[in-house]
């Protein structure tokens, strides 16, 4: 048996919209995107939303859009997808860590103000596996110092904060459609935002740094390729309209492994979250502290052995060697961040994982951290 960490929901409908695209006449810049983002501003209640090649790209095109620059500081998370922290590089941005919560994961916002200084412009928050971040407490500091707040809800699609979607909160929101995200066009990515200038600025962008009349060789400003095909934005459409489906079978697939794991000792489960509605993007459990990092990737390596696909999610960003070189980042530095990313593992989860591999998996988990 050999189960995978991820793998794409994909039906005869996405199929065909995708093979009608290629009978068609425009592969890219027609019909699929405009309306691939007239769902999302329709799902999230933002005013405009921006299709492009990737989430990576999606969260570059706000740093630019935001006129952030060399020497500005942005307060962003070191627990998470390295995306978050490289698309202010890209622009010789530089990210300022906060240290996260023990419980969420996500930023720790107690911690944040006394990380303001005079250069900071911008708070990057992250969904973090798909779990709300404080954004009525975000909220208020950005404004109380005068920061732009980016929200990076990649991981996150579908979840709600205090009834509001995820999507709808700061200047402007991403999110991310590669093939283990909740809805995937196999690469793609969308801003989100109530602000026209920013909307406007990363539609150009995305096209090369065109203006929007669409005059092809009139550009006004440096630009990328980060435009999203029409096959991609095809596909995307009929993913959201399945998206309602997509969430629950997730939920369905996180509940197998709730009642399976539960009374295995040591290990600490996804709890429910209070305050909103998390969207289900991977499946994480937490070792308990008489495990090290070293019985961590001990176990994975077991797990694999079994034909169970896992991985260190995450393999925090302020020590990936060019990070450590860059800034000088040492272990301790962020503790809680240190500890928690010694010890979780994302299990396989993905909408067509079945109860009898749920159990197949958390029984060879149970095995081997019992044998430890
Ligand atoms: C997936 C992800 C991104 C963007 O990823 P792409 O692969 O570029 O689409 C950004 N931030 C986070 C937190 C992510 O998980």
């Amino acid at each position: 048996m050999k189960i995978p960490l991820s793998a794409a929901d994909i039906t005869e409908k996405e199929i065909s919209a995708v093979v009608n695209v290629l009978n068609g006449e425009r592969l890219s810049m027609g019909n699929a995107i405009v309306k691939f983002e007239k769902i999302f501003t329709k799902y999230t209640k933002r005013k405009y939303a921006v299709a492009v090649n990737s989430g990576t790209s999606a969260l570059h095109l706000i740093v630019r859009a935001l006129g952030l620059q060399k020497g500005d500081e942005v307060i962003t998370t070191p627990f998470s997808f390295i995306a978050s922290s490289n698309c202010l590089l890209f622009e010789d941005v530089t990210p300022v860590f906060v240290d996260i919560e023990r419980e969420t994961y996500n930023i720790d916002v107690s911690k944040i103000e006394e990380k303001i200084t005079q250069k900071t412009k911008a708070i990057l928050a992250v969904d973090v596996f798909g779990v709300p971040a404080l954004w009525d407490k975000l909220i208020k500091i950005a404004k109380k110092h005068k920061l732009k707040l980016i929200q990076d809800s990649c991981e996150a699609l579908g979840a709600e904060f205090k009834g509001r979607k995820i999507g709808s909160f700061g200047d402007a929101a991403t999110f991310a459609f590669y093939p283990n995200k909740q809805i995937t066009t196999a690469e793609g990515g969308m801003v989100l935002t109530d602000n026209k200038n920013i909307a406007d600025l990363c539609k150009s962008m995305r096209n090369q740094g065109r203006d929007n009349m669409q005059t092809w060789f009139g550009h006004v400003r440096l630009g990328y390729n980060y435009r999203l095909s029409e096959m991609q934005a095809a596909l995307g459409i009929v993913q959201m309209t399945r998206i309602k489906e997509i969430l629950k079978k997730r939920e369905i697939v996180a509940k197998y492994y709730e009642e399976n794991l539960k009374d295995i000792p040591g290990i600490k489960i996804p709890e429910n979250i209070s305050y909103g509605k998390r969207s289900w993007f991977v499946y994480v459990i937490e070792l308990g502290n008489k495990f090290n990092r070293k019985d961590r990737d001990k176990i994975m390596k077991l797990l694999r052995g079994q034909g169970v696909s896992c991985s260190n999610y995450f393999s925090p960003i302020h020590l990936q060697p060019f990070y450590r070189k860059l800034f000088n980042f040492k272990r301790g530095y962020f503790p809680v961040t240190d500890y928690v990313s010694d010890r979780t593992i994302a299990l396989p989860f993905f909408n067509k994982l079945t109860e009898k591999k749920v159990i197949y998996i958390t029984q060879k988990l149970k095995k081997i951290i019992l044998s430890l």
